[in-house]
């Protein structure tokens, strides 16, 4: 069986804790890897060689670090195809998705060959007689990204290019379920000239993130994964005097206004509910049908969702692959069971789907439910699958405050041809990140992503300058080399005379 180890002081090195994770092919439903858990002696290696090489990096000059993010484009551009294959491999997503998701991820690549231009401070020539200020950025340290496994390359890439570029030196705790694309971009990183040390990947789950969170060597975590996991990380590592930016679950509605049009707001909601299987913190899980909306909405939802073309994510045709794990596929299935006892309407039942030829696959139909209320759990829960519930509401208000009163606020979209409606939505919600007939407002990498409430838990949301900030200290300097009349000690603060 295939051992996925660590990277570790710019060299691929097997697990010593003994301890080991099965990777599954997820359209098989088969072992085919077994992935190392990494002990806090491992995760200690990893700390010791990223700091070791942390002064040397901190004092390349910018454009040099520039430099290899440009390298790492043209690299992550020459090898898409083989990490995509990789993301399919272990995810299960289908291929063009994953060519997406590789895409998306490059995109802060080039976000980060800016870092130049992005860390210039600020300059005030004469604040006082001969005397000058200025501010400028330096990096952390050492820091840690720990991430989830739907997006095991793309969230990854929202946080190494900014970091490294920033002059920090990273430790990744990738996804157990999904792991080997990591190692790939280590690869990359070494060959587009970085040096040794300053990446690192520790493969590993709990015990693996809780050495991360105590150790005294790592300045700053970056989560991104479920609400639980994310306000405990936040939690302990802000008590170990970290900084901590900590991405949670969602549950994002999509508003359907009356005088929206209506195939565009159904196109939206059948790739944005489904793609994925669902398992995109950016899904649509949540239609809000407003006024008369609800019942053509469902009528023409209903037909689409059943024609859902499932099959492995290799299949060129496949427009859904399977869920990640058989735990996970259970969990799912287990909301939908839920769902019919709370007493929504199960319009479309995707459960027990078996596909020829892929019998222990996991894979399961699209779900759609009606009749969706604030009060069932299917609602307030997070299911992360192919599920998508319909919620009526008779006007914009009620829409906006069931959405406000929500727990997540990550995304949320709205479909109408009215700009005054999208306007006033757009200045009320309480939504991190809000479309406006977009269905999954995903920001490019020269904004920031990140949401509200037990979305996020942290001050900063991660890559664009929230990102720049987020990996660097500020420093404000003021200097004095000549001018000014030598007046002796001073005992009161510096003013400029009046
Ligand atoms: P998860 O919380 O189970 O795992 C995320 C990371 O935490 C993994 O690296 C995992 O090894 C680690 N982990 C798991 N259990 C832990 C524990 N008890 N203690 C310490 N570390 C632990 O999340 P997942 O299932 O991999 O990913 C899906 C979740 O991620 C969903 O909730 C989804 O909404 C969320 N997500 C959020 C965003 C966002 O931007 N807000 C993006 C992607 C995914």
């Amino acid at each position: 069986m295939r051992e996925i180890g660590h990277f570790i002081g710019g060299k691929p090195v097997a697990g010593t804790s003994g301890k080991f994770g099965d990777i599954h092919n997820p359209a098989a439903g088969e072992v085919t890897a077994k992935v190392a858990l990494a002990n806090p002696a491992e995760v200690n290696a990893a700390v010791a060689a990223a700091s070791a090489a942390w002064p040397a990096w901190a004092a390349t000059p910018p454009l040099r670090r520039a430099r290899v993010m440009f390298k790492l484009q043209d690299l992550l551009n020459r090898d898409r195809k083989e990490m995509a294959a990789i993301i399919t491999e272990e995810h299960g997503k289908v291929l063009s998705d994953a060519d997406g998701e590789v895409q998306r991820g490059l995109e802060v690549v080039e976000f980060a060959c800016g870092i130049p231009h992005l860390l210039k401070g600020e300059f005030t020539d004469m604040v006082g007689t001969g005397i000058d200020a200025w501010s400028i950025r330096q990096p952390l340290g050492v820091v840690a990204g720990i991430t989830p496994f739907n997006f095991p390359l793309m969230v990854p890439l929202w946080m190494i290019p900014v970091a490294l570029a920033c002059g920090n030196c990273f430790i990744l705790k990738p996804s157990e379920k999904d792991p080997s694309v990591a190692l790939k971009l280590a690869a990359l990183l070494k060959e587009a000239g970085l040096p040794d040390g300053v990446f690192n990947v520790v493969q590993g789950a709990r015990e693996a993130v809780e050495a991360i969170i105590a150790h005294p060597g790592i300045a700053a975590i970056s989560f991104v994964g479920s609400t639980a996991i994310a306000e405990t990380i936040y939690k302990g590592g802000t008590s170990q005097g970290k900084r901590v930016q900590a991405l949670g679950g969602a549950k994002n509605h999509l508003v359907v206004m009356p005088d929206a049009d209506l195939d565009d707001a159904v196109d939206a909601l059948m790739g944005s509910a489904y793609g994925a299987a669902g398992e995109r913190c950016m899904a649509v899980s949540v239609a809000v049908a407003v006024g008369s909306a609800g019942d053509a909405l469902v009528s023409k939802l209903a037909p689409k969702v059943r024609a859902l073309k499932i099959a492995p994510g290799v299949d060129p045709e496949a427009e859904m692959g399977p869920l990640v794990t058989r735990e996970h596929l259970a969990k799912v299935s287990g909301y939908v069971d839920l769902g019919v006892r709370e007493g929504a309407s199960l319009v479309v039942d995707g459960r027990g789907l078996k596909l020829q030829g892929y019998e222990n696959g996991f894979f399961m139909g699209g779900c759609l439910f009606d009749n969706v209320t604030t009060d069932m759990r299917i609602y307030k829960e997070e299911i992360f699958g192919p599920v998508l519930s319909v919620v009526r509401a008779p006007d914009i208000a009620t829409a906006t405050r069931m959405i406000n009163e929500h727990e997540y606020g990550n995304g949320v979209a709205l479909f109408t041809n009215d700009g005054g409606t999208a306007r006033d939505f757009t200045a009320q919600i309480q939504i991190g990140m809000v479309g406006i007939n977009v269905p999954i407002p995903v920001p490019m990498s020269f904004h920031s992503f990140g949401g509200w409430k037990h979305s996020l838990f942290g001050d900063h949301h991660v890559y664009g300058m929230e990102g720049v900030r987020f990996y660097t200290k500020y420093k404000a300097v003021t200097q004095r080399w000549t001018g000014g009349a030598k007046k002796g000690p001073e005992f009161v603060m510096p003013v400029l005379g009046r």
